[in-house]
């Protein structure tokens, strides 16, 4: 369909209005999960690195002077929250340059509409998992039309070890498919003074319900997810983030940085501890898939 510019422009001020409501599958999924929307003071991560998300769902803001970094949008409803926590940290929405996208989840994405909206910010993705954001997270693989969200235009499509610039800040995408089929890992460094560490956001390794065998609409799924678990394992990691904190143990490891010991977050280990966990359960749900399907003949 085509409009008349005027209608055009009267549409593009209204947008607000017409961010997408979520749905009953949306609203069951939020209720098994009340941390994706409960309220969380922004901290800094480490340097230029800061937590802008709800309390379970790893939203991050890396600043710099050239213009700021969001990675990922929350649950639609989080998008308030969000941009909440970045104006406290002293920081206009307007200097939210990119927003990075880990994958094309309402999850994840979901409030990404909304805050490119209020910031101006470019949304930036990688090229497998760009369809599935414009549409809205329809059509996905696994879990068809469940759980829509805003669709977001993607200003940037990027690919597998492309580095992004803003200014003196880098950072690099990492495809690691499976979870979507454009999840994507995104790393960075963060100084403080002459410490300067590797941040690693590792693109969700789960497989929540997916069907692993026989899927027409991701038949290389499990080869993507085994490339995934080796890739993640092999990256130079000091501080693990992951778009769901609890997998690297963020809240403990938080807490332990607040009773004093100011290294708890930095962990060499961490990728490949969470790759580890992620490869074990994956190979469980896939053996116990590929019994039942031998049954089934
Ligand atoms: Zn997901």
């Amino acid at each position: 369909m085509r409009l008349p510019i005027t209608a055009t422009l009267v549409l593009s001020l209204i947008v607000p209005a017409a961010f997408a409501q979520t749905s009953s599958s949306e609203q069951a999924s939020i209720a098994e999960h009340p941390p994706w929307i409960a309220p969380q003071q922004p901290f800094r991560v480490y340097g230029n690195t800061w937590y802008v998300g709800p309390r379970g769902l790893s939203v991050l803001l890396v600043t710099a002077p050239t213009g700021d970094v969001l990675i990922d949008g929350g649950v639609p409803d989080d998008a308030t929250m969000i941009e909440a926590n970045i104006r406290q940290l002293g920081i206009e929405l307007h200097d939210v340059k990119w927003i990075l996208n880990s994958h094309a989840h309402f999850d994840h994405a979901g409030g990404i509409a909304r805050i490119a909206h209020d910031t101006g910010a470019q949304v930036i993705a990688s090229v497998a998992d760009a369809p599935l954001l414009a549409r809205g997270g329809l059509n996905d693989p696994e879990y068809g039309d469940r759980f829509p969200f805003s669709p977001a235009h993607v200003a940037r499509k990027v690919i597998d070890g492309e580095n992004l610039h803003l200014g003196d800040l880098v950072l690099t995408a990492h495809s690691t498919p499976g979870h979507t089929k454009g999840s994507t890992t995104w790393t960075w460094t963060s100084c403080e003074g002459k410490r300067c560490l590797r941040m690693v956001d590792i693109g969700s390794l789960s497989a929540p319900g997916y069907k692993l065998i026989g899927n027409p609409k991701y038949p290389t799924i499990v080869k993507d997810f085994e490339y995934s678990f080796a890739m993640v394992s092999t990256l130079p990691c000091d501080i693990a983030l992951s778009p769901h904190p609890e997998v690297v143990d963020m809240w403990a490891r938080v807490a332990k940085r607040k009773k004093g010991d100011a290294d708890a977050l930095i962990d060499p280990t961490g990728c490949r501890a969470y790759s580890k966990v992620a490869r074990k359960s994956f190979e469980a749900q896939l053996a116990k898939q590929r019994q039942d399907a031998a049954l089934a003949k």
